[in-house]
């Protein structure tokens, strides 16, 4: 049985972006007759309020895009936001113990130390703490507490995605070690969602492009873990009308605005057109676009949005 997710990080109010990929998991995963899960990525919980997720959790239903197991329906492989799942990171990551180590870098050495940036903003971590001597690894954890890296190797992780195709990386080379838990404790991401998708069952993820160059990592993380990976579906991403990613700061096209102005269902119909799938545009709610919709049909390449998206 196929089982899609959204998994929204409620730092704010969504918009288009995040509705397109909660669009797109929704149809992928329920043209096949599977069930979807809804997940709240709050980890990073000064920046998650609760009344974000609850925004987020109303803003869903306004769409009418529904979820099987997640907050308001619960299920068995709860709970659904990832704040109160900790415990299970701190499993994994005492599996994966023999590969940790402490790294005792401020932002600015890694800044200093690193190799250029990617095209993702990622920086190539050096390997400064890699290899620290007990001794001086005691001597740092009195002056400040470290955050937790995994060692990576030097062989090639690659992957091919539902949509994008083939993609590959070589690990040390391309990204080097990778964060799993930061200074303050706060797990990375990439743990969490790599356990999370393997404790509820995920089999196909739907996210957006930028997430591409994340997945090799999340990939050697599902052998380390000895997991199953889900399938991966990566979409091209919306732009603003200039060219720029949005974001949850473009008030415009966030819900705040848009949902005084027009229904549920232009909004959709409307994201489905610029995605691919829905030529006319017009108004629809997300059951009716499930037998237009198909991936072949979503291009590959960034959508940037139109000046007046509604007139
Ligand atoms: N929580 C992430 C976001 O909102 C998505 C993570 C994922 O789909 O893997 O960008």
């Amino acid at each position: 049985m196929t089982v899609g997710r959204f998994a929204p990080s409620p730092s704010g109010r969504i918009h288009l972006g995040n509705i397109l990929c909660c669009l797109l998991a929704w149809l992928s995963a329920r043209q096949k007759g599977g069930k979807v899960i809804l997940r709240i990525e709050d980890l990073d919980t000064a920046r998650c309020p609760l009344r974000y997720a609850e925004q987020m959790v109303e803003d869903l239903r306004w769409l009418g895009l529904d979820w099987d197991e997640g907050p308001e329906t619960g299920g068995p492989n709860g709970p659904y936001f990832q704040s109160q799942r900790t415990a299970l990171y701190q499993d994994a990551l005492e599996k994966l113990e023999a590969l940790i180590y402490p790294c005792f870098c401020t932002r600015a050495e890694l800044h200093a130390a690193s190799a250029p940036h990617r095209e993702d903003g990622l920086t190539v971590y050096a390997g400064t703490c890699r290899n620290l001597s007990p001794a001086e690894r005691e001597k740092r954890a009195k002056r400040r507490s470290p955050a937790l890296r995994l060692r990576v190797p030097d062989k090639e992780i690659s992957l091919i995605d539902g949509h994008m195709g083939g993609y590959a990386e070589r690990l040390e080379r391309d990204c080097g070690d990778f964060l799993l838990r930061r200074s303050d404790g706060m797990f990375a991401y990439q743990l969490a969602v790599v356990v999370d998708d393997a404790a509820m069952g995920v089999t196909e993820v739907v996210r957006g492009a930028d997430l591409l160059s994340s997945t090799p990592r999340q990939l050697y993380l599902y052998q380390l873990l000895d997991l199953t990976p889900p399938e991966f579906f990566h979409f091209p991403l919306l732009l603003a009308p200039d060219g720029r990613r949005l974001s949850k700061r473009d008030a415009d096209v966030g819900l705040d605005s848009l949902r005084g102005r027009v229904t549920a269902e232009a909004l959709l119909g409307r994201l489905a057109q610029l995605a691919g799938f829905h030529p006319s545009g017009d108004p629809s709610t997300a059951a009716e676009l499930l037998e237009a919709f198909s991936w072949e049909k979503v291009p590959q390449e960034d959508i940037r949005l139109p000046e007046n998206l509604f007139e």
